[in-house]
This record gives structure tokens, sequence and C-alpha cells, in this order.
């Protein structure tokens, strides 16, 4: 985050105005997606994304408006300027009812349910095609990780197939003829935040990765996580754990994207180390308020093999996906934690992957104990399996290595990865016959 103003509402609301400081690429991206440089807090959201115009390659490209604070959901229309817009609504159909957004939403509002977690490229493509049809200039995405990235694809994919695979691929900018707000009712994901959006094809998980991608404007209310259940819950924690760690130790990490992983990480742990098993209020505004942190520090940083390798995790074994992120970091952390310089990967030397973990370790009160083992040991308060034994066998692990290497996300990984250690590290998440997480691999690195 570059520059931001920040207005308070009043003792529980915030509203901040961020500037990204990301930048549109190069000429022959698309035009009316930059904002005119330089008045970005104080542009009014009307009229951010007005002006058709040619990216200037260092003009920063949009301002986003993210409003926060328990009770802020009441303001949504305010927040989402639909007026006399068409407003296409994705949202689970269970969120309709919980939210009863019949309730809430303008009357020609038309809605879109048609994505499972972890949405695939075709319900993108088809919930961009129901946008297109009703020619909505709003699109509203309410609801969990997934809801929102279909959301996001929703106003970014071109109605042809192939033209929409260009822009899921980076050939192509994504479309930006219609505003969109994100209300997330999971913290975790960190989506309302984040310029990122993921889609399967088959079990392989590919990004939509573009300035373009980022929501105008964020409306995060905690009392909308309220009705989650311990698992969705802790699951959802642990993906902001998750993103917080790897954007720490990534090796595109910057001061700012630092400062966000440490803040998160300073709200995220006592909690996940200490609380009930249904968090209190109170706890749950500190979930949502980490999730947004973590959120803006993957934003700058991106995951790193922990997420590379969840994805097929969660693909195959349908693992949740923050709770398949903490299951790599169990086994991850203790290898980046024991890397010799030798096997250190970040081009800013061994001194950058060694603070980061000092960091870790300040922040885990890890005290003597691998980092991995201290995650291990958050699972298990949080009542979570350290492992997901299957019966499938070390062709799944190959699957899985194989799969989770191949992504683009291992590039911001700290350390050389070692297909070997890796294999045996999923090995022993894997595998019935594995004793606890890492065994196999501590067994293969210190050999
Ligand atoms: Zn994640």
């Amino acid at each position: 985050m570059c520059d931001r103003g920040v207005a308070r509402r009043n003792s529980r609301e915030r509203i901040e105005v961020v500037r990204t400081g990301a930048v549109c690429a190069e000429s022959g991206s698309d035009a009316g997606r930059c904002a005119p440089e330089g008045d970005g807090g104080n542009r009014t959201r009307r009229h951010r994304r007005a002006v058709p115009q040619r990216c200037r390659k260092d003009a920063p490209i949009m301002t986003s408006t993210v409003l926060t604070g328990r009770g802020t959901f009441d303001r949504l229309a305010e927040i989402a300027e639909w007026d006399s817009r068409s407003v296409f609504v994705v949202a689970s159909a269970g969120t309709v009812n919980r939210l009863r957004l019949d309730r809430v939403l303008p009357a020609r509002a038309r809605l879109f349910s048609q994505f499972r977690p972890n949405p695939t490229f075709e319900q993108a493509l088809a919930a961009a095609r129901a946008r297109h049809e009703c020619g909505a200039r709003l699109v509203l995405g309410i609801g969990g990780g997934s809801a929102l990235d279909v959301a996001k694809a929703a106003r970014a994919l071109p109605t042809e197939q192939s033209a929409a695979a260009d822009v899921l691929d980076g050939r192509s900018a994504p479309l930006a003829d219609a505003r969109l707000v994100l209300v997330p009712t999971t913290a975790g994901p960190g989506s309302e935040v984040t310029q990122f959006a993921a889609l399967y094809r088959g079990s392989r998980k590919f990004s939509l990765d573009s300035p373009g991608i980022k929501a105008d404007a964020a409306l995060v209310d905690p009392a909308l996580t309220d009705g989650c259940g311990p698992a969705q819950t802790w699951s959802c924690a642990f993906d902001a754990l998750a993103h917080a760690v790897e954007s720490l130790w990534s090796t595109r990490s910057t001061p700012v994207s630092r400062t966000h992983a440490v803040a998160a990480l300073t709200l995220l742990i006592p909690i996940l180390r200490d609380a009930d098993p249904v968090p209190s209020r109170t706890e749950r505004d500190r979930l949502s308020e980490a999730a947004i942190l973590a959120g803006r520090a993957i934003d700058l940083t991106r995951t790193t093999a922990a997420h590379a390798l969840a994805y097929p995790l969660t693909s195959h074994l349908d693992v949740r996906h923050g709770h398949a992120c903490a299951l790599n970091l169990t086994w991850l952390a203790t290898m980046v934690e024991a890397a010799e310089p030798g096997d250190l990967a970040d081009a800013r030397g061994p001194a950058a992957v060694a603070s980061a973990i000092t960091t870790l370790r300040r922040l885990f009160g890890a005290d003597g104990r691998e980092l991995g083992r201290v995650i291990q040991d958050l699972l298990v308060a949080r009542g979570l399996p350290t492992r997901c034994p299957s019966d499938s066998g070390t062709e799944l692990v190959e699957t899985v290595v194989a799969e989770g290497l191949a992504s683009n996300r291992i590039s911001g990984t700290p350390i050389v990865l070692d297909p070997a250690l890796v294999a045996a590290a999923v090995g022993d998440l894997l595998l019935a016959r594995s004793g606890p997480c890492g065994n196999r691999a501590k067994e293969l690195r210190d050999a």
C-alpha cells in the first residue's frame, strides 16, 4: 500500500481510501483501466473508473475504498452506489438466505449462484456471460473467498472462451466496464483487498492476477462471520496465517509487506493458541482485521510453496484451503528454518531469510522448538488434524508434488526446494504409514 487516507466515521467504523502502488502493464494494456495519475485518494468513487485512457507505465491505476467495522453491512447500498445501475450479484444460495439478501438488494438485481468452493474457469466464464447478458455495470460479490473470486472474474472476463482464457493466462488485460464491490463473509482469504482470483482447470489452480482485478470497494463487517462454524472459521484463520508467514519470508517481501504480515500475525497467533472453540465477537473482529492485513501483504508479494502445494491437496483430497496451507507450513517452516546458506533462494542474501525466521520465531514464541512443531500445535489447539492420510498411496504424493512444484507460486519461496525432500514431507502428511509430520523429511534432510 502506498498512499492512503483514513477517515474515522465513528469508534467502530473505518474507511480507507487506498491508492494502489501497482503499475499498469506496458502500453497495449487495455484502455479504460487507469485512473488519472496524482489524485488517487481525493477522487470520488463515482469517477474512479469513468475516464478511459491508456495506462502510463508508471501510473497508479486506481483507488480502492475499504470500509471496516461491525455493523457496516447496513451501509451496503451507500458503498455499492447502485442507484440506477443494474446489479450483478455473486453469492451462494446459502449466503442469500442467511443474510436475507432479498430484503437488501434492489429488485432488479441479477443473482448468480452457480459456482462451488474452489471455482472452476468454466463457472467463472458462466458468471461473466451472465453478467454481460444483463448489462450490469456493478458487480457485487458477497461470501467466502470463492464467491469473491467468481465476482472478480465476472467483472474481468470477456464472454468468448478463448478471449477469457487469454485474460486468465495474462495475455490480455481484464475488462473494466463495471464497478466491483466485495463483501467477505469469512475472515481469512483476504480476497477483498487483493488483485488476484484463484480459478481451477481440472485439478490445476490458475490465478487471474492484474491490478485491474482488484475491487473498487470492499465492505468488511466482522458480524457477517459470526455464523461461521469452527471448522470454517479456523481453516480461514489458518489461511490468513499462511498468507502472513509466506509473505514475510517471500523473496519479494518489502518493508510495507513485512509490516502488514507482522501486524496480521500479532493478531492471529494468540487467538489460534488460546481462543475457545468458538471465537468471541472481539476475536472475530480481530480475525477480520488480520485477514485484511495478510491479504495486503500477499497482494504485494504473492504466496509461496505452502500455498502452491496446498491447491492439489484441496483439489484431490477436499482438504479445506486454509487447513491445507497450514499442513504444508508444518514441514516447510522447519525446512526454511534449517536451510543452509547454499540452499537459500533470496537474491538479497542469507540475512533477509534469517531476519524473517527470527521475526517468525519471536512472533510464534518458538522457544527452542522448530517452527513447524509450533504451527502443528496451533492446529491441535484448533481441533484440526495434523495429517490427512489417504489410501491413494505414493501415486497421489507424486501428483501433489508435481502439480505443486509446477505452480508459479513456488518462485517466491526463500529456499531451493529439493523435490525428494518435498515428496517425503508430503508423504508424511498423506501416507497411512507415517508418523508425525515431517519425520521422513527430517530423516532425509539429516541423512
Ligand atoms: Zn490462501
